[in-house]
């Protein structure tokens, strides 16, 4: 593994740590806080609240998804080739996007 590479692992473990304190603190137990009942959409302003923080939690989750899609890369050998076209993604771009599995012409 080459030392880039190695800084790239560092970075997307930081962001996954990052991302699993942002989760955890909208979560309870792993899960998505949703106390919702058949009329949380009378509720008004708390339901709003609950509906932003589920789709933040899910965004959240999708990008610890795809860190951990990166890391698996990593491991496998085929981290910074497009998944898409199977060039080889730009060190600029791994370093601004080091989650990224795709290279500038298909983003
Ligand atoms: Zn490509």
């Amino acid at each position: 593994m080459s030392e880039n590479h190695a800084d790239i692992r560092t970075s997307l473990e930081a962001e996954r740590g990052q991302l699993l304190v942002q989760i955890d603190e909208l979560t309870v137990g792993g899960e998505i806080n949703l106390d919702f009942d058949d009329d949380f959409a009378d509720r008004g302003q708390v339901a709003g609240e609950q509906g932003e923080n589920q789709v933040l939690a899910l965004t959240l989750q999708t990008q610890v998804m795809l860190v951990e899609r990166a890391l698996g890369r990593l491991d496998d050998g085929t981290y910074g080739t497009c998944s898409v076209c199977g060039n080889a993604i730009s060190a600029e771009r791994q370093a601004a996007l080091p989650a990224t599995d795709r290279c500038i012409n298909d983003a």
